[in-house]
Order: C-alpha cells, then sequence, then structure tokens
C-alpha cells in the first residue's frame, strides 16, 4: 500500500486541502516552496501511463482549481505544475501525483535544462515528430 493510499485511509497524518469521490489532494510534507501540495487519484495508478482519459480530466480540473486557490491565498510570483514518472524522473511514491509548486522571485527551487537545439537538424526534428504522431 502506498503512503498517499495510507493518507487517504486517514492511517497517516497530513494536511489535506481538497477531496472528493475520486481525487485527494494535500500538503507536500517537504514544501520545497511555500504551498507546495500534492493532486493524487485514489486509485493508487503508479504513473501517468495508467491513467484514463475520465480520470486524467477529472484531476486535471481539480489541479486548475487549486491553482486558482493557491494564487489567491499566498500571491505566489509564479507557479509550477510538475509530474515525475519513473525513477529516472525523479518518481519516489510510486502512486501517481501532480505537485502544484507555487514560485516566489526569492525561493530556491531549481527547475534544470540545458538547451539542445544545436544538437539536432531539421531533418531530426521531422523525424521526431513524425515518430510521435506514429504512435498515437
Ligand atoms: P515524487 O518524488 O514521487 O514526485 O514526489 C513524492 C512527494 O511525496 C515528495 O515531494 C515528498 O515530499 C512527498 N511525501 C512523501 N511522503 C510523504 C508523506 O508522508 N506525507 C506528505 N504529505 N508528503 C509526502
Amino acid at each position: 500500500m502506498s503512503i498517499f493510499t495510507k493518507i487517504i485511509n486517514r492511517e497517516i497524518e497530513s494536511n489535506i486541502v481538497y477531496e472528493d469521490d475520486l481525487v485527494i489532494a494535500f500538503l507536500d510534507i517537504s514544501q520545497a516552496t511555500y504551498g507546495h501540495t500534492l493532486v493524487v487519484p485514489k486509485k493508487p495508478y503508479e504513473n501517468i501511463f495508467e491513467l484514463d482519459d475520465e480520470i486524467a480530466g477529472h484531476l486535471y480540473k481539480v489541479v486548475v482549481k487549486l491553482s486558482k486557490a493557491i494564487k489567491k491565498a499566498l500571491k505566489p510570483d509564479g507557479l509550477n505544475i510538475v509530474n515525475n514518472n519513473g525513477i529516472a524522473a525523479g518518481q519516489s511514491v510510486f502512486h501517481y501525483h501532480i505537485h502544484i509548486l507555487p514560485r516566489y522571485e526569492d525561493d530556491d527551487y531549481i527547475m534544470f535544462g540545458y538547451n539542445h537545439f544545436e544538437d539536432y537538424t531539421k531533418e531530426d526534428m521531422t523525424k521526431l515528430k513524425d515518430l510521435i504522431i506514429e504512435a498515437q
């Protein structure tokens, strides 16, 4: 049973900010930024590849609703939506969840990525686009 299922079942404490039949949201214990919140489907899908359309649609509506509430309540300067899938992507709890990370001009949260624009030709990009289209 995942740690989030234990939170859903009230077996461990958390600060719940939203709940309905399908979704729960609570403050992330790490508070990577002030107001860091997790939005979690009650059914323990492991990652994004397991989600079905219905839950994905509902879950994202809740993410939008809570992002607006967090903006109103905490007045951040910005906000990131983050979801890690797999160890390589930094996932540590294998029960699907979306991070809402309010951002402040003086916060210490790091999102880092190199720009690899110069490594790809126009043909590489066309091939890449086609691979993704063909897989749908
Ligand atoms: P991931 O690394 O899988 O994307 O994110 C997992 C998140 O769950 C982390 O940000 C971590 O702080 C949070 N977390 C882990 N255990 C608990 C817990 O017991 N309670 C709460 N509220 N958050 C937790």
